[in-house]
């Protein structure tokens, strides 16, 4: 048996891959059904600068990713319809159509928060031939039983042999008691039994053909399967949000122990959930706000536009395994924030070296690795880096001087920890985005030299500049103190 770890506590003396030189991990990942919030921006970013540091530590890493494209069901893991299966039906739609929609634009928001993509990106759906023979071996090792069409999986029987509910710290009457009663609960032998395969209703458009029904498999299986697939029986590190722990978590061991034995993953990592004004994030409290929403801040509980880059480091501000609460002042805060780091960048970027250092700068970079090997706490970074902030104002406000062997030594600390590692895009002015900015500056810029040109009444200029941003697509209006534009 391997033994399994919760979080990553001392990085560098607790932590040991597996196989020397390599780390496997593997992340769930979003079911694609609707676009992407602030829930998912928390476990890719806290896996992003996982997947970072371990890059920066030497590792060669393999990061695996899913995509849940089939067997997310509403309510509850065995009972209601498919995600997916619902939106398409709702929008006549083909459910692969539903699929790659939502994928596409997770990809876009993902880029636009930084997160670097995955070494692999697999869909549940390509592996149904997988998850098939992943069922047949729980069913040939005496786990599972065929019911009506379902395989379930024989928890009672399970626990007999294994720990079940170790991760999450539960017993088999703790689940007795959580378990809701939903139809279907008569083919299954205990309340607590979950489906590795189901038998699809008549409606259910997303079903394939098994040794036991139509139908398809049941959420949990997509990661034991996936996982080991891509990652080997025993793989390093496997992470996910704290929702995840129970059921799909303890559902994943129970899998992989029945098929194969034994565990598969050596530390499970969860990152904390994020919370709105102290209530949990859905749709029945109306407080569900897309990371789209954030960038434009369409939404009744923004204040504002918020670029991506400070919802990154508003994420970043707290450890990955504490609670965010978010609030549009929260976000304003952190705004700030950045911006502050950010003019320090810039200003260390063209700072001058002199013949010695009289700022404090020596600590900076052994601070920042006790900071993310201590569980990747990613405030303390942050922390130390605000400390510095007011050595290179100093130096800028010529109150100061650093030597060049420091002034080296203090940027290469910069780019490792806040853009290699944090994943902050620095260079980019205004927390909005500074292409943004430039982009809106040179358009102003065209149209007050058409103002202009009109004044002196030079038309062939006004005009010129007119029809060729409107050939660009431009629209723009003429008004009393000047002019307005869209796309
Ligand atoms: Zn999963």
């Amino acid at each position: 048996m391997l033994e399994i770890y919760n979080s990553l506590t001392r990085f560098k003396e607790t932590f040991t891959p597996l196989h020397e030189g390599h780390v496997g991990m593997y992340v769930c990942g979003p079911t694609v059904y609707g676009d992407a919030h602030l829930g998912h921006a928390r476990p890719a970013i806290t896996f992003d600068i996982l997947y970072r540091y371990l890059q920066h530590l030497g590792y060669k890493v393999r990061y695996v990713r899913n995509i849940t494209d089939v067997g997310h069901l509403e309510h509850d893991a065995d009972e209601g319809e498919d995600k997916i299966a619902k939106k398409a039906r709702l929008e006549q739609l083909e459910p692969m159509e539903v699929v790659q929609f939502y994928t596409n634009r997770y990809h876009r928001d993902m880029a636009a928060l930084n997160v670097l993509p995955p070494s692999i990106e697999p869909h549940a759906s390509g592996h149904i031939i997988e998850q098939i023979a992943f069922v047949q071996k729980i069913l040939d090792k005496g786990y599972a039983y065929v019911s009506n069409g379902s395989v379930y999986m024989d928890v009672e029987k399970y626990a007999k042999d294994y720990p079940y509910g170790k991760l999450s710290g539960r017993n088999l009457n703790d689940i007795v008691t959580e378990t809701r009663e939903l139809d279907g609960q008569d083919e299954k032998k205990h309340s607590y039994d979950f489906a590795l395969w189901k038998k699809a209703a008549p409606e259910h458009i997303m079903h394939w053909p098994s040794p036991w029904s139509e139908g398809f498999p049941g959420w949990h299986m997509e990661c034991s399967t996936m996982g080991t697939k891509y990652l080997g029986e025993r793989f390093d590190i496997h992470g996910g949000g704290l929702d995840l722990i129970f059921p799909h978590h303890e559902a994943e061991i129970a899998q992989s122990c029945a098929a194969l034995g034994h565990e598969t993953v050596h530390y499970w990592m969860h990152n904390n959930m994020i919370t709105i004004a102290g209530k949990k994030m859905g749709k029945s409290y109306n407080n569900f706000i897309t990371l789209e929403q954030f960038f434009s801040g369409d939404h009744p509980l923004l204040s504002k536009p918020f670029g991506p880059m400070v919802i990154r480091f508003f994420i970043l501000q707290a450890h990955y395994r504490s609670t965010v609460d978010f609030s549009s002042e929260a976000l304003e805060a952190a705004e700030k924030g950045l911006q502050r780091l950010q003019e320090a960048y810039t200003r260390l970027q063209k700072l001058q070296a002199g013949k010695e250092t009289t700022v404090e700068v020596s600590s900076l970079r052994e601070r920042c690795s006790e900071a993310m090997d201590d569980d990747l706490n990613t405030p303390f970074v942050i922390a130390a880096l605000f400390d510095s902030t007011r050595a290179i104002n100093t130096v800028h406000d010529g109150k100061g001087t650093i030597s060049e062997a420091d002034l080296k030594e203090l940027k290469d600390v910069w780019q490792t920890f806040a853009i290699d590692i944090l994943g902050l895009r620095l260079e980019e002015q205004g927390a909005d985005g500074g292409k943004q900015k430039a982009f809106s500056g040179a358009i102003d810029l065209l149209l007050n030299i058409r103002l202009q040109a009109k004044q002196n009444k030079d038309w062939p200029t006004s005009d010129k500049i007119r029809n060729e941003l409107t050939a660009l697509g431009f629209q723009i209006k003429d008004t009393k103190d000047g002019f307005e534009w869209s796309i």
